[in-house]
């Protein structure tokens, strides 16, 4: 299904042209607007008319989230003040949290971006939509919550929170479709079942899952669960909020990026060069249409891959892949980078495991140390012993060095010891720098 068939199916070299035009429009506005901007495009030597191809982009100047810190809370806004009809501010996972802002065509446009995610995971103006993103300054809450609307569907926003009640409204209102993060539509199904309320058997048909990296194995565990498809949304508050890209339900393989609003780069993290596409690196997107708040190369610091080639779905538009970690989040373990998404990756593969984790760095006579805390299932804790345990852990272990070449301790846990979220989980603890 398809929201907009015209500009997502638009052909290659219309979408280019597109990308082309909006582009030099953006520089011209941002050269005007932005002094942070002008200053960045004088120092690189460009100006905004010297932009005659999209290979120009690579020349001109990146943003990065330290720019929109300095400039707290408006310094990067491009237009009067006058204009911009909502804030937004990041949930600070990584920092001091950044302050975005919204012009009327900017909500517009994000209400009809987000509906066109929702259509593409196979919700329609028939569906019922439980909304479980965080309400307020979070960009998940209000940004999905538009684009049911917009779709024609019918909206239940949740927000986060009164887990229980949640899946009794589910049970009572019948909803087909759920939007929150992979880790919280897990915690659901656990408190449908402590009430007796298995989601299976409700109407639920789809969840679209975003906000936090998630793995394949856990998207086989939810739609086993719950009994529905799992597709991912990605998405960030400097570069708009959820929807910049979806997942279609026929490939469910990568998420297509809207390419005639958000214009991608992938690049190596240590030397801010691109890098060809297939290769793993750094996402940057440069945002074409938007006003409030537009952004050049602005460095997501999230790793993924761009996928170019044709999807069974039709759309013409990119694929991204999974994001594989954070630049930000990358642990040095011992001289060995490691995202905690390949620690999860490599736990979920194992029976009698559950997707719930946490990663704890601490420094012990000056040697990075390592532990994976992960919980076993019920099955697993009713029926074994110490020694099997032991035996089990080892495994982990040994999986773990096979694959990553580190070293860490696997400690298993009862079922359900470890936190809950109810947004972004938590799971990795760097106590290095705490004495
Ligand atoms: P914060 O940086 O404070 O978490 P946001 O709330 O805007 O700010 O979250 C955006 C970030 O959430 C992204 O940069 C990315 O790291 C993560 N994210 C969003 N969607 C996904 C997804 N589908 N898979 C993995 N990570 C995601
Ligand atoms: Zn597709």
């Amino acid at each position: 299904m398809m929201f907009d068939i015209d500009k997502e199916m638009l052909p290659r070299d219309e979408l280019e042209a597109l990308q082309l035009k909006r582009l030099q429009n953006l520089c011209e506005r941002l050269y005007a607007n932005v002094p942070y901007y002008r200053q960045a495009f004088d120092e690189c030597g460009v100006k905004p008319g010297d932009v005659r191809s999209l290979k120009d982009l690579a020349r001109l100047p990146f943003t990065e989230k330290q720019h929109l810190r300095s400039g707290y809370p408006f310094g990067m806004f491009a237009v009067p003040r006058e204009t911009i009809v909502r804030l937004h501010a990041s949930s600070g996972t990584t920092g001091r949290a950044t302050v975005v802002g919204y012009t009327k065509r900017d909500v517009h446009n994000w209400g009809e971006l987000m509906a066109r995610c929702l259509c593409a995971a196979g919700l329609g103006p028939a569906d019922f939509i439980h909304n479980a993103y965080g309400y307020g300054l979070f960009t998940g809450g209000l940004g999905v919550h538009y684009g049911v609307e917009h779709l024609g569907a019918t909206v239940i926003p949740m927000s986060g929170g009164s887990s229980k009640r949640q899946v009794q409204l589910m049970r009572d209102f019948g909803a087909t479709g759920i939007t929150c993060t992979p880790s919280y539509a897990m915690y659901l199904h656990e408190v449908g079942m402590d009430e007796g309320i298995d989601i299976r058997d409700l109407p639920l048909r789809v969840g679209v899952f975003g906000a936090e990296p998630w793995t394949e194995e856990m998207r086989q565990e939810i739609e086993t669960k719950l009994g529905i498809d799992a597709l991912n949304i990605y998405g960030l508050s400097e570069v708009m909020g959820p929807g910049v890209a979806q997942e279609c339900l026929e490939a469910k393989c990568g998420m297509h990026i809207f390419e005639d609003h958000f214009l991608p780069e992938i690049i190596d993290p240590a030397t801010g060069r691109p890098l060809p596409p297939g290769e793993t690196g750094e996402l940057v997107i440069t945002t074409l249409t938007k006003e409030g708040i537009p952004l050049l190369r602005y460095r997501t610091r999230d790793i993924t891959t761009l996928d170019y080639t044709p999807c069974i779905c039709g759309r013409t538009h990119v694929r991204m892949g999974r994001i594989i970690g954070r630049s930000d989040d990358m642990l040095i373990i011992r001289g060995v980078n490691v995202y905690p998404q390949q620690i999860e990756a490599i736990l979920v593969q194992e029976e009698g495991i559950a997707p719930h984790y946490e990663i704890e760095v601490s420094r012990l006579e000056n040697l990075d140390h390592m532990e994976v805390r992960v919980e076993i299932t019920e099955g697993m804790f009713a029926s074994d012993e110490v020694r099997v345990m032991l035996e089990y852990e080892r495994r982990l272990q040994k999986a773990i060095k096979d694959f990553l070449n580190i070293t860490v301790k696997v400690r298993l846990v009862q079922p359900r010891s470890l936190q809950r979220s109810e947004g972004k989980a938590q799971r990795v603890f760097d106590r290095r720098n705490e004495s």
